[in-house]
Order: structure tokens, then sequence, then C-alpha cells
């Protein structure tokens, strides 16, 4: 068996944490590896926007790199990603049909791989199974800013959903979404958690971590990782130290870059908040680092704190708690399939800096309580592997793949 695996700007070997890579690239890597080592052969297709040679790598057994080359498209014009798709499509197309390679199945990543993916499908006849990863309206529900291609993504969502065999949701809010918001008939939804790589995410000492990362004082550690953009609320973590700091000493580790159309905006917010509080010697920002080497800073931080407006998993989250670390989240989408309240850390239902910090302070001030969550925390997260995932992605491959029909939109029909 031999999947497509449609992965439009989120590169399996780029650095995530700032601009379009995120945890969608750990994703994808992931899974596609966990398929290979399953027997389930992979091709992940990728943009590579300005370049003109096409590049093909062989990552692994049985997993390989298509980096294909996309004109770059005016940033004046309306949508310069959008306008890639129908290019980037035909690249990957005709890679397809060059190599002579057959393929079972097509797996999109995002509504932008989706609108190639949905070309894949029709031109090459085989079933198509996709992971949005992020939902327009999803995120249009809980007020977070919006952008002007917003009509166009909502569109696109629909037809993708229409024309899909199967489509993967990480957690019981997105399966929400989906029925509710996308009217997705029940049985085309495959839950699908997420999963962590227990080489690097797995429990270890404070004391030796924090030595590791320069801090060797006993001042707690609130760490926050990931891309810096208003909908993941990094500007809150500093109000949240600001906060907290009120009460006791304690210090911010951010790791991470801007990303996003309002990612640089909410970059100058953290660094404004930082000195409205005076807290330079208190924040430390490191740019985003190899996911490997972010096992050590979770492991030295006391709380690990997801401020996020809306989440379809949270792997921050996950990897926090599979190295021991209590994580303080907001009460939002897959933060609540990730973290059991109460037990492996702390659901915040007011998104402020009071109630925040708040929860972070219990969690400081109460050490048994605190090594107690931990301990559960890590347990809890042995529960998600990527392995496990990927059984779950193969099962549906299978089923897709014999179905007798293609599904078809109506748009498509
Ligand atoms: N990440 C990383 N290096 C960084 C910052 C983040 O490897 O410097 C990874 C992090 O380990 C996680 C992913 O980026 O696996 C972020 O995933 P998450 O689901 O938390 O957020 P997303 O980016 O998908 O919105």
């Amino acid at each position: 068996m031999r999947l497509a695996v449609i992965s439009y700007h989120a590169s399996p070997v780029a650095v995530p944490g700032s601009g379009v890579n995120g945890g969608m690239n750990v994703y994808v890597r992931a899974l596609a590896t966990h398929l290979a080592r399953a027997g389930i052969d992979c091709d992940i297709f990728s943009a590579n926007v300005g370049t003109t040679g096409e590049q093909s790598f062989r990552l692994e057994s049985g997993l390989w790199l298509h980096s294909l080359p996309v004109r770059p498209h005016s940033p004046g014009s309306s949508d310069p990603d959008y306008l890639g798709i129908p290019e980037f499509a035909d690249r990957v197309v005709e890679q397809m049909l060059r190599s002579s390679v057959r393929y079972d199945a097509v797996h999109a990543n995002y509504w932008l791989s989706g609108v190639a993916a949905h070309r894949v499908k029709h031109d090459l006849n085989i079933p198509m199974i996709t992971t949005f990863h992020t939902l327009e309206k999803a995120k249009r529900a809980v007020g977070a800013l919006v952008d002007d291609r917003s009509s166009l993504r909502m569109h696109q969502e629909a037809r993708i959903l229409g024309c899909s065999d199967a489509v993967l949701a990480s957690g019981h809010d997105e399966a929400k979404w989906l029925l509710e918001m996308y009217q997705a008939p029940e049985e085309k939804i495959v839950h699908l958690p997420l999963g962590i790589d227990r080489a690097f995410f797995s429990p270890g000492s404070s004391g030796p971590a924090r030595e590791a990362i320069g801090f060797d004082d006993d001042v707690p550690i609130m760490l926050y990782v990931g891309r810096i953009q208003s909908l993941k609320g990094t500007a809150l973590a500093v109000e949240t130290l600001a906060a907290l700091r009120k009460h006791r000493g304690a210090r911010l580790v951010i790791v991470g870059g801007p990303s996003g159309f309002d990612g640089e905006q909410e970059f100058r917010r953290v660094r404004e908040l930082i000195s409205r509080h005076s807290l330079e010697r208190w924040v430390t920002v490191l740019d985003p680092m190899p996911h490997e080497l972010l096992s050590t800073y979770y492991r030295a931080a006391d709380v690990v704190v997801v401020p996020s407006v809306s989440e379809s998993f949270g792997l921050v989250a996950l990897e926090a708690m599979g190295c021991g670390t209590p994580v303080v989240a907001t009460d939002v989408g897959g933060l609540r399939t990730v973290v059991d309240d109460g037990q492996t850390g702390i659901l915040v239902r007011d998104r402020n800096a009071t109630a925040f910090a708040a929860a972070v302070e219990a969690l400081l001030a109460n050490p048994v309580r605190h090594r107690v969550m931990a301990q559960r925390a890590a347990s809890r997260a042995e529960s998600f592997t990527w392995a496990a995932s990927a059984g779950r992605l193969a099962g549906a491959v299978e089923r897709i793949v014999q179905q007798e029909e293609l599904v078809n939109c109506m748009s498509c029909a």
C-alpha cells in the first residue's frame, strides 16, 4: 500500500515553532514515519516556493519527501498562498505520473493542501483522507481574528470535506466542529488523537535540566513553547507572569517565533508588556529550536502554560506532560482531550491573566499537589503514541481503499 501525503507548506524537515511551521510539521513527519514502519509506504509532497529545481529525498525506509518548486506570488496579491496551489497541484500530479508509482490514497493536511489533494483525487481516481488541523469556522466561533481569505477558506473547507472519503479529528471538540459547523456525516469522521515520541518526551530530573538551559537558581520556571500569534496567546503568558510576580518570584521562558498574519504584532505586544511591567530580567525569549531539544526545557519547567484562544489538539501540552510537567491551559478544543483538569494540569475557563496566574500559583504553592500532578501527567501521556495514531490511520486508509465507490461531493459529481 502507498499513500501520497500532501503537505503544501509544512515540510517534515523544517524546524517548527515560527512562520508556517508548527504542530502540523511534527504530525506529518511522525505519522508518515510510523505508517512506513507499519508497511504503508508514504510520499510526502511539499512546496518549495521560489525555487526552480525539484528535489526528492528518501527520509527513511518507505518514506520519501518530494520538495516541488512553486513560483513566488506577489505579496500584494489577494492571497499569495492560495495562488500557488493550482501550480503546486500540477507539479504533484506531474511528479506522480512521471514516477509511475501507484498510489492507493491521498492524505491532505490543512485546507490549502486539501485543494491540491482534491485535484489529485479526481485526476488519479483514488480516495482522499483529510486532516484540517484548524477549521476556519471554529476560529471564528471563538472570536479569533480572521484574515481576508476567510470566506474563500470556509468555502474550500466545505468542498474538501464534501469530497473526502474520511476526515481525521484529533479530539472530541474537533469532531463536534466538523459535525455541527460543517455538517460532516458522522461515518466519515475518524478519531485520531496525536502522539509524542517517548525517546525524547519522557520524565527526567529538573535539576540537571535547569542547569543545562542555564537557570541554576531556584526561581520557578513557567514555560511557553510554540508559534507566536494572538490565537496562541503569547502576550497573555507575559501578563500571567506580571500577575504572578505580585505574589512570588517566577520567570517565563518563551521558545518560538512570530507566525501568521498577526505574528509580528503579537511579538511587539510581548516586548511592550515586558517593558511596561519591567520584566526584562524575568522573561527569556528564545528562537525556535528543533523539536527534540525541547524536552530539556519541559523538564526544567515547573509549569507549562498554553493560553491559546483555540486549539485543535495542543501537542505542546502533551509533550510537557510526557516530560512530567503539569500544564495550565485554556479550557478549549483539543486541550480538553489532552489535559485532565485537576489531575494532570489545570484548565482555565476565564481566559485572563488573573485566572491563569491563580492556576499557576495553586500549583507552585503546593509542592505535594505539584508532584502528584506531574506523575499523573507523565503516566497519562504514555497512552498517546504516534504508533497508535498511525495504526488508526492505517485502518482508515485500508477501509477507504476497499470501499466500492469514491465519495463525490455535489459540485464534483
Ligand atoms: N516546536 C518545536 N520547536 C519550537 C517550538 C515548537 O519543535 O521551537 C513544536 C512543538 O514541540 C510542537 C509543535 O511545534 O510539537 C507545536 O504544536 P502545537 O500542537 O502545540 O501547536 P500548532 O503549531 O500545531 O498550532
